[in-house]
């Protein structure tokens, strides 16, 4: 059968972009690039789960979450994000942020329209404004500035079809922090040129040398035209539980439902609980988590100086983009070696565009002994190569 004439054009358009996934372990092979942290979440988050599963929770919740959740979220964007949300009418709680930012950009974009954002990005981005009809438009940052956006090359990308600029701070894969100078820049820019900014904030706790992260939503002016999404994979490490929010103005929230209704009706109950939990229980367990983090970090950048690789330092998430260029292989070749010879695995820097094309994304999210393994495979790898 000829499946092509099946498929819709919304089916094409995205068809292999993901490429084959394995799902079981290859022994020997040491992810040093995998966007899922490595720590388990807090005790707490497990009791409260396994309290709601006791008591029998297993229904379809409210559609926007349950009102404990919601409440819980107003109140940390209140506390820790200077954001004012109203938990009846300005949260919806989705089904990780994933769900939340194609539902953001199901309602923002029509057919041809365009999303702009500051690249290396996070690549599902492109895919779902692809899905959608639209085009994600990357604006390339550049190693010299850190991968930090010129707003003025934000700017000169604006044509009459754009829509939304997505800014992801932290970002992934780059590690980029945009200071609240560049924030309130991009704020201007969405003021004057009457567009929504997508303000992707899921790493908001891995930041690093002191570097603050500023919610796009808090600044003056920007609350009406920011939609924020937040989700609690990376800051709890509940990937696999499926849990994240969007905050917006209530028009927003109530444009996006239906099509949070039609993919998942409400996120999963017993992770709401969990959810809760996580909101209301203090973040000490944290702190050595990020210690941890920072003290890998300090490890990559130690390794890259003593085999003469560039990178950018990483100011927030927990990615590392290494400089390959001296190697002279592109990222894929490069990516696609190390694999082979010294059974490694990382990201291209291309997944976020062509802007990232020469780089490759490490990740501070593997434990030792194994992290300390991988950084004396890669030193052996590159003086091989160098
Ligand atoms: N946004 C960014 C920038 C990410 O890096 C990721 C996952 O890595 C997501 C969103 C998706 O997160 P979630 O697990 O909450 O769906």
């Amino acid at each position: 059968m000829n499946i092509d004439k099946h498929l819709s054009d919304r089916a094409q358009r995205v068809r292999g972009s993901l490429g084959k996934q394995t799902s079981v372990p290859i022994p020997g092979l040491i992810n040093l690039g995998s966007g899922t942290p490595d720590f388990p979440p807090p005790p707490h988050v497990f009791d409260a789960m396994r309290k709601a599963i006791d008591e029998g929770k297993a229904q379809y919740t409210a559609w926007t979450g349950i009102p404990e959740l919601r409440a819980a979220i107003a109140a940390k964007l209140k506390r820790e994000n200077g954001i004012d949300a109203d938990p009846d009418s300005d949260i919806l709680v989705t089904s990780g942020a994933q769900e939340a930012l194609m539902i953001t950009l199901m309602t923002l974009l029509n057919d041809g329209d365009h999303a702009l954002t500051p690249s290396p990005h996070y690549d599902e981005y492109t895919r779902d404004a692809n899905i959608l009809g639209g085009t994600l438009i990357p604006v390339a940052t550049t190693p010299e500035s850190g991968f930090t956006i010129n707003p003025a090359d934000l700017e000169a990308a604006i044509t009459p079809r754009t829509k939304a600029i997505v800014a992801v701070s932290p970002n992934n894969p780059t590690g980029t922090v945009l200071s609240e100078a560049t924030m309130i820049e991009i704020g201007r820019i969405a003021v004057e040129h009457d567009l929504i900014v997508v303000a992707d904030e899921i790493y908001e706790y891995y930041v690093f040398d002191g570097a603050k992260h500023v919610s796009m939503a808090s600044l003056p002016g920007m609350r009406e035209r920011t939609i924020t999404i937040n989700s609690f994979s990376k800051s709890v490490a509940m990937t696999g539980l499926r849990l994240g929010y969007v905050a917006a103005p209530a028009e927003f929230i109530e444009a996006m439902l239906p099509f949070h209704h039609a993919m998942m009706i409400c996120a999963p109950v017993v992770s709401q609980y969990g959810g809760v939990a996580a909101l209301t229980q203090p973040r000490d367990w944290f702190e050595p988590v990020l210690f941890e983090y920072d003290r890998r970090r300090h490890l990559w950048m130690s390794t890259l100086n003593e085999i003469g690789l560039g990178y950018t330092r990483p100011q927030g998430a927990y990615y590392v983009f290494v400089d390959i260029r001296p190697t002279g292989l592109t990222s894929a070749e490069f990516v696609k070696k190390i694999r082979e010879e010294a059974r490694l695995v990382f990201q291209p820097g291309t997944i976020g565009g062509g802007a990232g094309e020469g780089f490759i994304r490490a990740a501070l999210t593997k434990a030792s002994p194994e992290f300390e393994e991988g950084l004396e495979r890669f030193k052996a790898f590159i003086k091989g190569l160098l």
